[in-house]
């Protein structure tokens, strides 16, 4: 059935059992919405409908023009809703006609992850996993900063971050967590500072501390996922067997020069191959580092935000990961490939 604003502004006004349904999105409910209308965006009828709605009352279901709101009352017939009438004039000429409106008081984290909320395959699920998961980031600098920035827009609930170095000039050609303020200041404080600026609803914890034996094994026994983002070896193959011990994914990157290399280790996964395995430890061997040989400073930032598109996809289960997979880019020919690697029999892991 349908109806103009001015009947359904005088059915809605004085009767609780009657309600307005506006199902447009959330950045047109910001500019205003028929005063006790109920907000429900259209793609998210599917999802919400039956969590927000109730099939005793009535809904005079409204959107912009009148496009929309046909859609919603298809889709809502189809979940059982039947007290539904169409507002056929829609918002435009309910602001003409001057009935009253309200600003609503919007869930901010609503609108903070509304692309990812819309996103085939995503969604709130997704959203929700993410919201729950504690990741470890070894490391503040060059891999850590890119991924930290996504993972913390991403809206990863928590994030510990460990890394007992001090921000120098000489790392903001890649480090662009910090900033020419924050040199001399502890990278866990300039990251702390700059990650929860981007997004406030998460808890970013900073442990000014170097990761050793001591304090490896309970920073990660906390979390759901490590994420490597060191610089030597040494860190590297203690992440590694404390990450098997634990049983927690690491995502693994390094990069030289103008070369990144990213992987992951899943050892949710028994049967998962480790960082011996695809590199096995040569005694007193220590490869060049950036302080050394220098590196393309968008290497790190790329494969650091590699090493948080492994981390939202093993959080989510969305897609494939990088699992028994070397994936190796090089940014002087824009080559990527993908090396397979497997467990070795020989090894602990
Ligand atoms: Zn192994």
């Amino acid at each position: 059935m349908t109806l103009a604003v001015k009947q359904a502004y005088q059915t809605c006004h004085n009767s609780e059992h009657n309600i307005l349904l506006d199902v447009r999105t959330a950045s047109e409910w910001k500019k205003g919405i028929p005063q006790g209308a109920l907000c429900l965006e259209l793609s998210d009828i599917n999802d919400l409908a039956q969590s927000k709605m109730s099939k005793e009352q009535c809904y005079y279901v409204i959107c912009q023009t009148s496009q929309r709101s046909a859609l919603a009352i298809e889709r809502l017939k189809t979940l059982g809703f039947v007290n539904l009438f169409h507002v056929v004039e829609g918002y435009q000429e309910w602001l003409k006609q001057d009935f009253p409106i309200e600003i609503p008081n919007i869930d901010k984290t609503e609108v903070r992850y509304q692309r990812h909320h819309q996103l085939k395959g995503f969604g709130r699920k997704a959203q929700d996993k993410l919201t729950k998961a504690h990741v470890l980031l070894i490391g503040a600098g060059g891999l850590g900063s890119s991924s930290a920035l996504y993972l913390a827009a991403a809206g990863i609930g928590q994030i510990t971050i460990v890394d007992d170095d001090r921000v120098s000039l000489s790392n903001l050609q890649r480090q662009i967590l910090h900033n020419t303020d924050s040199i001399g200041s502890l990278k866990v404080d300039s990251a702390t500072k700059q990650l929860s600026a981007l997004n406030p609803e998460i808890k970013i914890h900073g442990i000014a501390q170097r990761l050793n034996p001591n304090n490896a094994p309970e920073l990660i026994a906390n979390v759901d996922i490590v994420i490597d983002g060191s610089d030597n070896l040494k860190t590297r193959y203690l992440v590694n067997d404390l990450c098997i011990q634990f049983k927690k994914p690491l995502v693994y990157a390094a990069v030289y020069q103008y070369e990144a290399q990213i992987t992951t280790f899943d050892f949710t996964n028994k049967h998962s191959p480790c960082l011996r395995c695809l590199f096995p430890q040569t005694e007193g061997f220590e490869p060049d580092n950036c302080s050394t040989e220098g590196v393309l400073g968008v290497v790190p930032g790329i494969a650091g935000v590699w090493q948080a598109t492994e981390t939202i996809k093993l959080i989510t289960g969305v897609g494939e990961t990088l699992c028994s997979k070397l994936l190796i880019i090089d940014l002087i020919d824009n080559s990527f490939r993908t090396i397979k690697y497997f467990r070795i029999k020989s090894c602990h892991c």
